[in-house]
């Protein structure tokens, strides 16, 4: 089996590996590069078919999970070229597709599930349900011509999903070939203590929604279901009812998770935004918003019980609740990466402060921790230990055996 990564050996994002076996090929993600200023200028790798569609030996894309460092260039592949993606991923992308940038329709496309393994022509597959801020994310074990490749997508071992990350470490594939590793936190604050976990943010969120005697307004990705659930239990425990927008619901309904509280079924409400209202006039899809008919929450609503509710929140919703006049001892909990705090040109905590919010951070990484990827690389003891997605390869070789860094671009032999 050979080996080429075409980008994300000395940078977190645009992933993209190429397998080849027996003359055909499959890739292992095809992320948008985060360090370019305008994505309409990334271009696709440089491999035959996947702009025309036209190469029968490229067998497929397999995308490890719905973040768009890994899918991004997705749009720009032909559409006859087949697409692997989890159930659940795939459900997110195209519901987010009318909502957000991070949306995305899909042709020609395979399902795979956790566990259940699964061949593409010479390369046999098994996917491992990953511990990830991103919903349905996965670990994929590649086998071909005897060798085995362990590529770790995105992965952390401090969220809801810690049960599967102890059954890697304990029924996981062992001495590997080669283990692709993501390494997203190496050299950021590795000697800080342990991550939080969203079981602990939650007793955080918890505690600025028992001090706010207004309504609490929460900031976090619409595809984050993790942070979703950290903060529908937090509003349980208060007594606040969480209202969320139309396209947080619909995402909540296309995962059709009996475990996640469903937007039709629960007391969840939703709140249509005047943006998004406009939008879905203009373009006459009111199917959008009929099947939440009963659970709509209208401004006046919200301003007579501000205190009752934890709203999701995003800028474009500040004129809403302006209007709503529903602002007075408001909180509102940010929780994503700080670094974007100061990224755009408006920043939050300027609005917060003209209308007295109380603003806090409650946040935890989509990234294991150290500890995390020495567990993962002990459990599956690799011969070779290939850095990725990590700005820092050059310290792998302080915190792990085996290393080998590669270049991008340059084939190589498993
Ligand atoms: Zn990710």
């Amino acid at each position: 089996m050979q080996v080429r990564i075409h980008r994300g050996t000395k940078e977190i994002g645009g992933n993209c590996i190429e397998l080849s076996s027996s003359g055909k090929s499959i890739l292992l993600d095809l992320g948008m590069p985060l360090t370019i200023a305008n994505q309409d200028d990334a271009r696709l790798p440089d491999i035959p078919g996947l702009k025309d569609g036209d190469n029968p030996d490229l067998l497929g894309i397999i995308i490890s999970h719905p973040h768009q460092d890994h899918y991004g260039l997705i749009p720009k592949v032909h559409p006859a070229v087949p697409i692997y993606i989890g159930k659940a991923a795939h459900a997110i992308l195209e519901a987010s597709a009318y909502f957000s940038p991070f949306g995305l329709t899909l042709e020609s496309v395979t399902h795979y599930h956790h566990l259940r393994k699964f061949n593409i022509g010479p390369f046999k597959i098994t996917s491992y349900l990953n511990d990830h801020s991103a919903y349905d994310a996965y670990s994929l074990l590649i086998e071909a011509d005897g060798k085995s490749l362990f590529y770790t997508g995105d992965f952390r071992t401090h969220g809801r999903k810690q049960g599967v990350f102890k059954q890697l470490l304990e029924g996981g594939p062992k001495n590997v070939d080669v283990l692709l590793m993501e390494g997203t936190n190496i050299g950021r604050d590795l000697n800080a203590d342990k991550p939080v976990t969203e079981d602990e943010l939650e007793k955080d969120i918890e505690s600025v929604s028992k001090n706010t005697k207004g309504i609490v307004l929460s900031w976090f990705s619409g595809q984050n279901i993790d942070r979703f659930v950290t903060f529908y239990k937090a509003a349980k425990r208060t007594g606040r009812i969480m209202i969320v927008d139309l396209y947080i619901a619909h995402i909540l309904d296309a995962i059709d998770n009996p475990s996640i509280p469903s937007p039709k079924k629960s007391d969840l409400r939703v709140f249509l935004p005047s943006r998004m209202r406009s939008k879905i006039i203009r373009e006459k899809s009111f199917d959008l918003v009929s099947p939440y008919y009963d659970k709509r929450i209208y401004p006046e609503e919200i301003k007579d019980n501000a205190s009752d509710y934890l709203m999701t929140f995003r800028p474009v919703m500040c004129t809403d609740l302006e209007k709503a006049d529903c602002l007075s001892d408001a909180s509102l909990i940010y929780s994503m990466w700080t670094g974007y705090l100061s990224q755009g040109k408006d920043d939050i905590r300027d609005w917060c402060k003209a209308h007295s919010i109380n603003f806090e951070i409650c946040h935890t990484s989509g990234h294991s921790d150290l500890l995390g990827m020495q567990q993962l690389a002990e459990a599956l003891s690799p011969k070779l230990l290939v850095p990725i997605h990590s700005f820092k390869p050059e310290l792998y070789d302080q915190y792990f055996s085996n290393v080998g860094q590669k270049e991008d671009g340059q084939w190589w032999e498993v």
